[in-house]
């Protein structure tokens, strides 16, 4: 049985994996150059690690890509520490993300109560000027109450505005919660997304962040090697652009080398395809799909990422914090700021200090239209409300990414309306980061997808 993959990203690696382990012969065709997908990286002269276009980390709770791991001998080199997430407000920063030895550094055993973050956060929250002491209890026991509860189909049934405004109290609400809603989905949309989105953040995420030596590039390089070392063959640079029947139970992959056009494109014959790109994509690959599939693959939203990296010559936040959460209404161009070198050394990015700026936008947004240039002028100057001494010839360098598929959109009811990943036509599958449900879109979640549509293709 001869199995195409579309795309080396998380899933469609994994996928590959477990296919090859079954004994199929799987050919995975992937648009860049490299493995990795939206974690892939990127090295500039005197680097020894890469860097990843988009921030990226794992969670301390992220079993899935720690049991990969694990199975491939790299375990040892996926590597925890604790950097400090900090939120902005009226002119200051507050950490209102920790651990509890981060308070009691004399006990690091209260780590180890399973509600340690909730009790944390409230116990950081007592010291936010902007909650009144009911607010912070209110906050304390909001984040028990989502991490106890297991019942997110209760949750997803209503939107996040409407259940927090409710039971985080006005301000409470307004201060902390409503700036993460409206941050990552933007005014539009942040009023209709659903609570188990936030139930799944709170419960699944660990203060404890994890990288892997050398960058998520190396991960994903190792990954790759194992598809390889199966007997997998990887072909990059190579854009598939259509998935045809073949009408004898088969299916046809049309590709063509990144950046030629169409119509040089090589056609090969396959027993069952994967496809793991965006609902978009996939449309447009296999249009003779069923028109209700369709549908609802362009029911499914989505908004783009745009980021820009730069490479700095000292550090930026004095006080070593690693992810500042920036509330839209304080005037911040961007969602997120990211020193990643406060998370892993500047050593291995030759003495450069690193960060990010990253908002989740829709692509008709004005950030998708802008020139590099453009945007850069739109974000440098803010960098001063981090570092009053900031000057901007600290800036080395800079690289913008953009990304159209990057975060997808959960309505109420957000679980009957994901379409199955097998789909109508036979041997024909999807697997995209809008399968990825009530958890947020992660790496680990993208491998624990891959292997569950493996088992699936197994099964058919
Ligand atoms: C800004 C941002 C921050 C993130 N932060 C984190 C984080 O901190 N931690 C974390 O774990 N995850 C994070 N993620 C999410 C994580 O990157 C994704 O969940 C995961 O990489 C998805 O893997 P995937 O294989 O499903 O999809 P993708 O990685 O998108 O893989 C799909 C692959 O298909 C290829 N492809 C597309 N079109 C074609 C074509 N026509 N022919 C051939 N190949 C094609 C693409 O090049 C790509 O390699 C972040 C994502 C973004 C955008």
């Amino acid at each position: 049985m001869r199995i195409a993959i579309v795309g080396a990203g998380a899933t469609g690696l994994t996928a590959a994996l477990d296919l090859l382990k079954a004994g199929r012969q799987v050919t995975i065709y992937e648009l860049n150059d490299r493995p990795g997908g939206l974690a892939a990286g990127f090295k500039a002269p005197g680097w020894d690690w890469s860097l990843e276009k988009f921030y990226h980390h794992w969670f301390a709770s992220d079993s899935d890509a720690l049991k990969l791991g694990e199975e491939l001998g790299i375990r040892d080199r996926m590597i925890f520490n604790r950097p400090v997430t900090v939120v902005y407000y009226e002119g200051r920063f507050y950490q209102l993300d920790g651990a509890l030895s981060t308070l009691f550094p004399k006990l690091p055993w209260l780590d180890k109560l399973p509600l340690s973050g909730s009790l944390a956060r409230g116990l950081l929250a007592l010291k936010f000027p902007a909650l009144s002491f009911l607010d912070t209890v209110r906050y304390g026991l909001l984040g028990i109450y989502l991490v106890l509860t297991t019942n997110w189909r209760s949750l997803e049934k209503v939107t996040a505005h409407e259940w927090l405004s409710r039971w985080a109290g006005k301000r409470g609400y307004q201060v902390l919660w409503e700036p993460l809603l409206v941050g990552k989905f933007g005014e539009e949309l942040y009023r209709e997304v659903n609570m188990a989105w936030m139930w799944a953040r709170i419960k699944a995420r660990t203060p404890r962040l994890g990288t892997f030596v050398g960058g998520f590039q190396a991960f994903f390089d190792s990954v790759a090697a194992a598809v390889q070392q199966a007997g997998g063959e990887l072909r990059y640079s190579t854009r598939v652009v259509a998935i045809e029947q073949a009408g004898n139970g088969k299916w046809t992959v049309a590709s063509s080398a990144a950046g030629a056009g169409s119509n040089t494109s090589v056609r090969e014959e396959y027993d069952r395809v994967l496809v793991t790109t965006s609902p978009r994509l996939m449309s447009r690959l296999a249009p003779q799909l069923p028109a209700d599939y369709l549908g609802s693959l362009q029911n499914l939203k989505s908004l783009g990422a745009v980021v820009m990296v730069a490479a700095l010559d000292r550090q930026l936040s004095t006080q070593g914090f690693y992810w500042h959460n920036l509330p839209k209404s304080s005037g911040f161009p961007f969602l997120a700021m990211c020193e990643h070198t406060n998370f892993v050394s500047s050593e291995h990015f030759g003495g450069q200090h690193l960060i990010y700026c990253g908002d989740y936008v829709s692509t008709s947004h004005p950030y998708f239209m802008m020139t590099d240039d453009e945007l850069r002028q739109v974000y440098l100057p803010s960098l001063k409300r981090f570092n009053a001494d900031f000057d901007p010839a600290w800036v080395k360098q800079t690289w913008i990414f953009r990304e159209p598929y990057a975060q997808p959109v959960p309505f109420v009811d957000h679980s009957r309306h994901i379409p199955p990943t097998r789909t109508p036509l036979r041997g024909l599958f999807f697997a995209s980061m809008s399968h990825v449900y009530p958890w947020d879109r992660g790496t680990n979640f993208a491998i624990r997808l891959g292997r569950e549509v493996a088992a699936e293709m197994l099964r058919d």
